[in-house]
């Protein structure tokens, strides 16, 4: 078969590996294995949301609601919009795709972070668009504002990861809003705000305001999922928020039912359940301090962290391969950063008791 050439050189996603896969090959058993590797919630998702995919079961033969009705209701009232701002996707994964599909080809361009998200990247090679990154591994807003200048006329959207994954730094929500302002009115600026959560409660100064923003500026796109606070990764369930023409465009991209009825009844349900994101939160950063006492006693270098992760930075002969290795053996699953052309390793914040394990595992790496 003779497949487009476009795809020949792409690059594959490296997701985080699996429980099942570390057991078979190291010979650990599964309840032994700490797996902090992908961002997701430590504690699992809400009783709500578990309860009410339990329900599903009856409803398997039947498509979901296309319109997501329930869902973008109950999306519409926590931000004070309309149904017509949203956008379902299966992840905000879906929603960066769309938003690709809808504006870039093999003559343009996006713009971003030098070391970020990395489906941006992977989707605009899908479209055939070149990538622009900043030389500066977190976002540089000045750094942006050159290379935008520069390359105005290929560049149809600037991503902005608030907070950034993998490094977990987050611009002010006042420095965003001043680069907005000095971006064109037909350049979208794309907000990947899948962290804002955490961000919003370890400093107010973060925080986004998607009505706001939104209302203020037509060429944004702001993007959130249920898969990280709201601990439903496995359900596949993210948004979009945007003008309601924007929204109306990229509506032509998306296909029927393309979350599951589970999926769907999971989100309104954990959008029921804001205590289950506030214990979250509040273990989260405090749980994140004894990551930062350790790095600081054992000379390691982190970035502080609006995430739900914390990014340790080596240097040489300490080796984040040969760290992550040596862990992955003894079952601790972390995400070496190598990939990115990083000495580091992004660690999850777990439960207190995996944190502890995951620490005393590192004390012997270093
Ligand atoms: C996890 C993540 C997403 C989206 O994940 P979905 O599971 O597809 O909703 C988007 N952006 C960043 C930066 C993420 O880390």
């Amino acid at each position: 078969m003779k497949y487009n050439e476009r795809i020949a050189n792409l690059p594959v996603y490296e997701a985080g590996k699996p429980v099942e896969l570390v057991a078979r090959e190291f010979g650990v058993a599964s309840e032994d294995i700490v797996k902090l590797a992908s961002n997701e919630n430590p504690f699992g998702s809400s009783p709500l949301a578990v309860e009410a995919i339990k329900k599903c079961a009856q409803r398997a033969s039947v498509y979901p609601d296309d319109s997501f009705y329930e869902l973008k209701d109950a999306l519409a009232f926590k931000f004070e919009m309309k149904q017509e701002n949203f956008i379902i996707g299966s992840g905000s994964d879906q929603v960066i795709e769309f938003a690709i599909q809808a504006l870039v080809n093999d003559k343009t361009a996006i713009l971003h972070a030098g070391v970020t998200f990395a489906m941006y990247g992977i989707y605009a090679s899908h479209a055939g668009a070149k990538v622009y990154r900043t030389k500066s591994a977190t976002h540089d807003l000045e750094e942006l504002s050159a290379l935008y200048e520069e390359h105005k006329d290929e560049i149809k959207i600037i991503f902005l990861c608030l907070p950034n994954n993998p490094l977990g730094e987050c611009l002010d929500a006042s420095e965003v809003d001043k680069f907005i302002a000095s971006v064109d009115s037909d350049t979208l600026v794309a907000l990947d705000c899948a962290y804002m959560d955490f961000a919003r409660f370890k400093d107010p100064a973060k925080a986004i305001n998607p009505k706001d923003i939104i209302e203020k500026y037509p060429n944004v796109l702001y993007m959130g999922t249920f898969s990280k606070a709201y601990g439903l990764g496995g359900m596949r369930v993210g948004y979009g928020i945007a003008n309601s023409e924007m929204i109306a465009q990229l509506h032509k991209l998306r296909a029927p039912f393309n979350i599951t009825t589970p999926s769907l009844a999971a989100a309104i349900a954990a959008l029921k359940d804001e205590d289950f994101v506030r214990r979250t939160l509040e273990n989260n950063f405090s749980q994140m301090k004894l990551y930062e006492d350790f790095a600081n006693a054992n000379n390691i270098k982190f970035i502080p962290s609006y995430t739900n992760f914390i990014t340790f930075f080596f240097d040489a002969p300490r080796d984040s391969s040969a760290i992550c290795d040596a862990l992955l053996r003894r079952g601790v699953i972390l995400r070496n950063l190598r990939s990115y052309g990083l000495n580091a390793i992004r660690i999850t914040i777990g439960r207190p008791e995996q944190n502890a394990r995951v620490l005393a595992e590192f004390s012997k790496e270093l």
